[in-house]
């Protein structure tokens, strides 16, 4: 029995890199075809930071359109804006209201913007609510998250168990799943990839300026001819991301000293750019028709919407409020 998978994603109008799609969105791809995949663009929890409309809108079809291009296939993946579905709002304020104050000012995200002296809207204060909705109004059965979002679905199971003490079992508990083995793609510089380090290596850029960050990633200067160590480079790091035969003889090459940084870099190119062909096709596609982009996330929302009536229609009934068929 596939199980419901549901994550969110949200808008950013910075390109994808190699780390989310070796860290994250691979996986998506993967569990279409053996799960109910739910796959929502997180247009509400952005405004928390970006106020404008433009801006706003832009992004969320941009990341869907990324999301599309790595493999999402709306005959197997239910993709839609969250803000398409409203009912997430109405399941916010019922959850508001047998949610206590403190656990809110446990959340992580609340409590570091308070640290570094942010100013904090209500929205960013209430953001764990808002999310718990999410995952409660698709009846998920398993939301993936890396360690620093456990918290958000202990919160939401918590707000489950309050709600349905109070009312009666009306909301599925949903369970996290932890990536395993957490992957740490490294950047050009051999930290972390990521955007906020200005080290990504964007899945769509132009040939042009990816073979100029992949020419460009740091390494030692040790001479051409003398041997290198594959484990403490970072070019090799990269290429061990695609596994295939080649790479045992490149750790020889390595070891051996017959290989330069020069050679290992332009190597690394044509694997990335020959794996990613397919997907960068299909971007440029995607992007030449943003209207069959923008349906698919109507009709994604058709579908989510379904569900979410059906948990609000339960919710309303069970709080109190007027049957929804009367
Ligand atoms: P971000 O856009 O930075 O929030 O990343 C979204 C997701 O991509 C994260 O939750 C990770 O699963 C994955 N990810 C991002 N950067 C990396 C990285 N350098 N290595 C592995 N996974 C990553």
């Amino acid at each position: 029995m596939p199980k419901r998978v549901l994550s969110g994603v949200k808008p950013s109008a910075e390109m994808m890199h190699l780390g989310n799609w070796f860290g994250a969105v691979r996986q998506f791809v993967e569990l279409q075809a053996t799960e109910d995949n739910y796959i929502f663009i997180a247009d509400y929890h952005a405004m928390t930071t970006v106020h404008d409309a433009k801006q706003l809108r832009a992004n969320s079809l941009e990341i869907a359109t990324q999301y599309m291009a790595c493999g999402l296939d709306p005959a197997h993946t239910v993709l839609w804006r969250q803000s398409d579905v409203p009912e997430v709002c109405e399941l916010t304020w019922l959850l508001s209201c047998v949610t206590g104050m403190g656990l809110l000012e446990r959340a992580h995200g609340y409590k570091s913007a308070r640290q570094e002296g942010r100013d904090v809207s209500m929205g960013l204060f209430c953001y764990p609510v808002l999310m718990a909705a999410d995952i409660l109004a698709y009846e998920a059965d398993i939301v993936p998250v890396g360690e620093d979002q456990v918290q958000h679905v202990e919160m939401t199971r918590d707000m489950a168990e309050r709600f349905n003490n109070t009312y009666g079992d009306t909301l599925k508990l949903p369970a996290y799943r932890l990536a395993k083995g957490a992957l740490r793609v490294p950047g050009v510089d051999g930290q972390k990839m990521s955007k906020s380090y200005g080290n990504t290596i964007g899945l769509f850029e132009p040939e042009g300026a990816m073979k100029k960050k992949i020419m460009g990633i740091v390494t030692d200067s040790t001479p051409m001819g003398t041997p290198l160590d594959p484990d403490k480079c970072t070019v090799f790091a990269l290429h061990t991301l695609f596994p295939g035969d080649d790479l045992e003889e490149l750790r020889a090459a390595y070891l051996s000293g017959t290989i330069g940084y020069g050679g290992a870099k332009k190597a690394l190119l044509t694997k990335v750019l020959d794996a990613l062909a397919p997907i960068r096709a299909r971007y440029d596609e995607l992007k030449r028709d943003p209207s069959y982009v923008a349906d698919v996330l109507r009709e994604g929302a058709v579908k989510a919407r379904l569900v979410a009536r059906r948990t609000m229609d339960a919710c309303r009934l069970a709080a109190g409020f007027a049957d929804p068929v009367g």
